[in-house]
């Protein structure tokens, strides 16, 4: 047993055997979670200036500012720098890419409260909603029939080998609603390119970006 575990801690060279195992409800996560490999402990999800709107519709200003931090790309995400899509979300500021995105806190991210779950409930992110699923990479969709793929590193798709239709029952979820969030997600993605483009022509420094983001739909 032990030996299984430590294989799996090498796993991709960056994953922790914290036994965190009371803050998911699904049963497949909850096991991910047993083996140290739970998303919400391993991710930095990213924040869109849509995720701000949905938080501020349900928290404090200050529950958000609580929350959401710009910092500096890490290390496990310099591949989006190659990838259109994701370079959407950094801000290049004086040679470095920074983002917006959820604080992480004693190993995991500052939304997740051990017996609780996301404290963020239907005001998380919108990466968080759609995770683990996307869209096939260079297919933008646009209507409502687009291929589903399973992103990243989802425990389920990459140690269990579950094909999508039964990732989808895990979550009790149907495909069309997973491509509405999709949608959704990729118009955010957009909104956000544009108004972080908007920032640059204004020249805001990333310590005052979240702050003029904020003002800019308050
Ligand atoms: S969504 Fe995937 S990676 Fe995240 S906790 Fe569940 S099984 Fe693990
Ligand atoms: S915002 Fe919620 S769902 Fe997303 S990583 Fe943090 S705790 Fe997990």
């Amino acid at each position: 047993m032990y030996l299984f575990l430590f294989q799996l801690s090498s796993l991709k060279g960056r994953i922790c055997l914290t036994l965190k195992v009371d803050y998911v409800t699904h049963s497949l996560c909850l096991r991910c979670a047993s083996l140290g490999l739970g998303c919400c402990s391993r991710c930095r999800p990213f924040i869109l200036v849509e995720d701000l709107r949905l938080l501020l519709r349900k928290h404090s200003l200050g529950k958000v500012k609580e929350v959401v931090e710009v910092g500096e790309i890490p290390t496990i995400y310099l591949h989006h720098l190659l990838d259109p899509e994701m370079a959407q979300i950094y801000y290049f500021w004086n040679g470095v890419y920074y983002r917006l995105q959820t604080r992480f806190v004693n190993g995991a991210c500052i939304s997740l409260f051990p017996g609780k779950g996301c404290t963020l409930g239907d005001g998380r992110p919108l990466i968080c909603k759609v995770w683990p699923f996307w869209w096939r990479s260079g297919l933008k969709p646009s209507k409502d029939d687009f291929p589903l793929v399973i992103n990243g590193d989802c425990t389920m798709a990459t140690l269990w080998n579950m094909p999508i239709e039964d990732i989808l029952k895990e979550f009790s979820l149907s495909e069309s609603v997973i491509r509405k969030q999709l949608l959704t997600l990729n118009k955010a993605l957009e909104e956000h390119s544009k108004t972080l483009k908007e920032a640059m022509k204004k020249n805001i420094p990333p310590n005052m970006l979240l702050d003029w983001l904020l003002k800019s739909i308050l």
